[in-house]
């Protein structure tokens, strides 16, 4: 085992600290990677205070990781010293069942073991996260990054950028198909960046005039400023997809009904355990519209939205912050005052 320093939370209630953990050296299937900049996504702060359950302490967290590679195991040879990687939410599964074969990791029949708060399957100890100096992955699980322009923009999109890229590829996002984002935060803005450079038009629903006015900034072909379901329903537009990332209680009927026959509407953020929607099946049913959900992606999907990013020159809208401002950050974020991710410099540890 090797030391490695990092920021983490001791207990549930708990502020951030610097903590010296232990991550495994190098077996052969490896790499070592010196992190440079990790995002803060807002399933960090649910896990942090164990808003969904089974929060496991010390916690560190950040599963958007962008790093310069500095060990490589014997079996790791596609990687060298120096490459630019990536590492997102997993970082290891069984490899072998259906689900790990067709490049669904996350769906691993067996056990996906998470970036943090999962087991170690060759430690047996806690993962962490990349609120830290530095981390070792399997390499099925590292991302190669072609570029070294503006990696700190990248780290959002090993998270936020996978988890809207990959309903809008299934549901066939591109030229002639109308694509409308509900909620303008961490997800909705990557879900409108992606969209538009996948060639559809995207519309932004939101409460927000400030956000609206933001969301025709980053491309948005329309916005929609709504008080309540009706404005949404008058809207009139018609949608083939609708990403809905909005992680709390909301009308999902009203957004439903702006979709187009035979559309779909993906959810996305994923609220608080307790929380219901309620659905008017004649919605669906009147023209034959689909709602389903969307976790994340895989590792080629996530290789694949990496690709896309580097070659349309896409990055996450983000504040790069210190480990020290780690609780106001968290605090900001509980408030939705964020535009639109913030994200460690790591040199700040
Ligand atoms: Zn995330
Ligand atoms: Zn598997």
């Amino acid at each position: 085992m090797i030391s490695a320093n990092a920021y983490g939370v001791e207990s549930q209630g708990g502020s951030f600290k610097p903590l010296k953990i232990e991550r495994r050296d190098i077996l052969d299937d490896d790499i070592m990677i010196e992190i440079l900049y990790c995002g803060i996504c807002h399933s960090d702060v649910h896990q942090v205070r164990n808003d969904w359950g089974g929060s496991r302490y010390p916690i560190v967290p950040g599963h958007e990781i962008v790093g310069k590679v500095t060990k490589v195991g014997k079996n790791a040879d596609k990687f060298k010293i120096g490459d630019y990687v990536g590492v997102g939410c997993m970082v290891d599964s069984c490899g072998t069942c259906q689900a790990c074969k067709d490049g669904f990791e996350q769906q691993c029949e067996n056990e996906t073991v998470w970036t943090y708060n999962s087991v170690d399957p060759h430690t047996k100890g806690l993962t962490f996260g990349g609120y830290s100096d530095r981390i070792t992955v399997n390499k099925r699980f590292v991302i190669k990054i072609n570029t070294h322009e503006n990696l700190a923009g990248m780290a959002p999109i090993l998270c936020a950028g996978v988890t809207t890229y990959s309903p809008l590829k299934k549901f066939g996002a591109g030229p002639g198909k109308q694509v409308a984002v509900a909620g303008l935060g961490g997800l909705g803005h990557m879900a409108l960046k992606l969209a538009k450079a996948m060639g559809s038009e995207v519309t932004v629903f939101t409460t927000s005039e400030k956000k609206a006015e933001d969301a025709k900034k980053l491309g948005a072909h329309g916005t929609i400023v709504y008080k309540n379901k009706d404005d949404i329903r008058k809207s009139g537009l018609s949608f083939n997809i609708i990403i809905d990332t909005i992680p709390a209680d909301h009308d999902i009927n009203a957004l439903i009904s702006t979709l187009k026959p035979n559309g779909t509407m993906v959810l996305v953020g994923l609220p608080e355990r307790s929380t219901r929607y309620s659905l008017s099946p004649s919605i669906l049913m009147d023209s034959n519209r689909s709602l389903t959900g969307s976790n994340i992606g895989g590792i080629p999907e996530t290789q694949e939205v990496i690709d896309f990013c580097v070659k349309h020159n896409i990055r996450s809208e983000i504040e790069l912050i210190k480990f020290q401002d780690l609780d106001e950050a968290y605090g900001r974020i509980m408030k939705n005052d964020v535009r639109y991710r913030f994200v460690i410099d790591n040199s700040s540890l």
